[in-house]
């Protein structure tokens, strides 16, 4: 069984799932030919009191924002769940507590990215929860269990942003301020050199970290696909953009080296 990459994904605004720009033509072309056997997504619109996984055989099409046009609240992305999966999910995590959900679906976290790297939505994703109640060190302990889905041809995409402040955002930057270019070029750095540890840490590395994260629910992401790291993965960087001043498009891919 080949081992599927997993993706951290800086999602941005929803309308990117509508849009055709660069960044979201990268999202595309590095799945582009991939036929993973299922998707684990880890997305920041999920943050609830323990964690769930999402069970149903159809998960519905999430359309969790205001004041964004009709033409988005009209998207769906009919892919299957996978029952199987989210069982599988469970046991590889005990014994901390999962419980199997049948209300979610796919909120727009996931579907804003999935249209793009897989656009015939004919791949099962199942979507797990953010625990509101780990530490980051926790959530990154947690994650490494699900490390040997990868083997199995599930591929794992979390999607959130490292540095994502929407009371912060100035639809006029030209250059972001230098507490969110701190922010993003510390993470970047602790990226390269592997030191995942000092990422689980990242809201004790002062103001840039306060202004950057003042909310975990889009950084954690990160942690479960750094969790899912495994030997013979390269680790590169893409879309290392910062919007608006107040939002950080960067994204990750590891990618095993194992021949496939
Ligand atoms: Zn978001």
């Amino acid at each position: 069984m080949l081992i599927e990459p997993a993706f951290f994904i800086g999602h941005g605004s929803p309308m990117n799932a509508l849009e055709h720009n660069a960044l979201v033509q990268q999202w595309q072309s590095l799945t582009q030919g991939r036929k993973p056997k299922a998707i684990l997504m880890i997305s920041a619109h999920w943050y609830t009191k323990g964690t769930a996984v999402t069970a149903m055989p159809a998960p519905r099409t999430i359309h969790d924002f205001y004041g964004f046009p009709e033409e988005l609240h009209q998207v769906q992305y009919p892919a299957p769940g996978s029952p199987e999966l989210a069982a599988e999910i469970k046991s590889l995590l005990a014994p901390h507590q999962v419980v199997l959900d049948l209300s979610w679906g796919l909120d727009h976290g996931a579907w804003s990215v999935l249209m793009h790297m897989f656009p015939d939505a004919n791949i099962p994703v199942v979507q797990l929860s953010l625990d509101q109640h780990l530490a980051p060190a926790e959530h990154l302990q947690l994650a490494k269990k699900l490390a040997p889905l990868r083997q199995q041809g599930v591929m794992i995409v979390g999607s959130g942003n490292v540095v994502h402040n929407l009371r912060m955002l100035d639809w006029q930057s030209t250059r972001p301020p230098l507490w969110a270019e701190q922010f993003n070029q510390q993470i970047k750095e602790f990226l390269l050199t592997k030191n995942f540890d000092a990422i689980a840490q990242y809201q004790y590395s002062g103001e840039a970290a306060r202004l950057a994260v003042p909310h975990p629910d889009h950084f954690l992401p990160l942690l479960y696909v750094l969790g899912s790291m495994l030997e013979g993965d390269e680790i590169s960087l893409f879309n290392d953009e910062i919007l608006y001043g107040a939002l950080a498009m960067l994204s990750v891919q590891l990618r095993n080296k194992t021949p496939d």
